[in-house]
């Protein structure tokens, strides 16, 4: 990372906010209905999306919104892998066809690669730690915190995640790499002093800042709302929040979902999204992983070519991410899954060990390579 930390450039390009935009942002929840998004393009994506929310506040009450709700339940419980049923592996198989299993295609991701820098993203729950019950307790291992390290010895090397970047920064503690937290509205990237201390981080980009108080004040309202749910927990990221469905029992899903959707109807300034049993709150802006990305690509003086970008990630918000790369044309997306999911990556990894295995084989490869350079 050393090498990389002169040309960062943080040149912020003003982001046209057009309701399409918008919309195909949008259009990565499964909260939405694809008809919602489709309407947006039409130019009234303020008027479905109020009438939709008003459909999911009326869940539980015998009202319309109880079919929305049950689709969002669905597929919380869609997203979650341990649902994985034996007749389901026909399914898988030509699931896998589409999405190959990146190991098997290591050499062939290699070939592709040639005469570029590779510069990795790297999302943290779910990719380089377990999904576990306590969203506090997401832990990775030390041999993953040793081939992280290892992977930004030789790439330039993001975590991009969900989390507040205090939080994830605390999980991964490693200096010298960029994080972009907050599902990417909040970027920082290494500075030039020699302290391995927390917060060696400057501040490239933070889009959202003006949002602060009022998700401070939405977290505060959300915690008081949910706390009779048993197993409901609040996340503060700082610049969204999650309501995590973890340790809930399936037949409050419905209930909670209502209770947050009741809050959040009363924001129309910020948004709601669904990922792997979460409901994420944030700033309704032209924003997300996919975004990040581009911004940090460019910081990186990687905004054109000759750059091979790969993200590995677990999760919708990581589809933003996997659509800019296909729309580049530049790099690969990597889903993190043992089960079939629409995606748009083009490979896939069963789950955090095998990225792992993966992070490895590049490190191992670059390490050949530049050897052989030198000889
Ligand atoms: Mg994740």
């Amino acid at each position: 990372m050393k090498n990389h930390q002169n040309v960062v450039a943080p040149v912020v390009k003003s982001r046209v906010n057009t309701l399409e935009a918008l919309a195909v942002s949008i259009s990565n929840s499964t909260l939405l209905p694809r008809a919602a998004v489709t309407a947006s393009r039409g130019g009234f994506w303020g008027l479905y999306s109020k009438k939709f929310m008003k459909n999911l506040k009326n869940n539980g009450d015998g009202g319309k919104g109880g079919a929305k709700v049950n689709t969002f339940i669905d597929s919380m419980r869609a997203s979650s892998p341990t649902r994985v049923k034996s007749d389901e592996n026909q399914d898988k198989n030509s699931w896998i066809l589409y999405h190959p299993s990146a190991l098997n295609m290591f050499d062939e991701i290699i070939y592709n690669s040639r005469g570029k820098q590779v510069v990795t993203f790297l999302d943290y729950d779910g990719t380089l730690s377990p999904i576990v019950a306590d969203p506090d307790k997401a832990f990775m291992t030390e041999k993953m915190r040793a081939t992280v390290k290892d992977v930004a010895r030789h790439f330039p090397t993001a975590i991009v995640s969900g989390r507040s970047i205090d939080k994830v920064y605390s999980f991964v503690q490693l200096a010298g790499l960029y994080y972009a937290g907050s599902h990417g509205m909040d970027i920082k990237g290494p500075t030039k002093s020699r302290s391995h201390k927390k917060s060696n981080e400057a501040v490239l980009l933070q889009p959202a800042s003006q949002f602060l108080p009022m998700i401070n004040e939405v977290y505060k309202i959300l915690v008081e709302k949910t706390k009779c749910v048993p197993g409901a927990t609040v996340e503060n990221n700082k610049f969204c929040l999650s309501v995590h469905f973890r340790c809930v029992d399936e037949k409050s899903w419905g209930a909670l979902a209502e209770k947050v959707t009741l809050v959040i109807d009363e924001y129309p300034k910020l948004r709601l999204t669904q990922g792997r049993k979460v409901l994420e709150i944030r700033p309704a802006i032209n924003w997300d992983k996919g975004k990040a990305l581009e911004f940090l690509l460019e910081s990186l003086g990687y905004g054109n070519s000759n750059v091979f970008p790969i993200y590995i990630g677990d999760d919708r918000t990581d589809e933003d991410a996997f659509k800019v790369l296909r729309s580049r044309g530049q790099g690969i997306g990597i889903l993190v899954s043992p089960i079939p999911k629409e995606t748009n990556a083009s490979y896939t990894l069963q789950d955090p060990s095998e990225v792992e295995q993966f992070l490895q084989r590049l490190v191992a490869w670059k390490r050949k390579s530049s050897l052989s350079h030198k000889l």
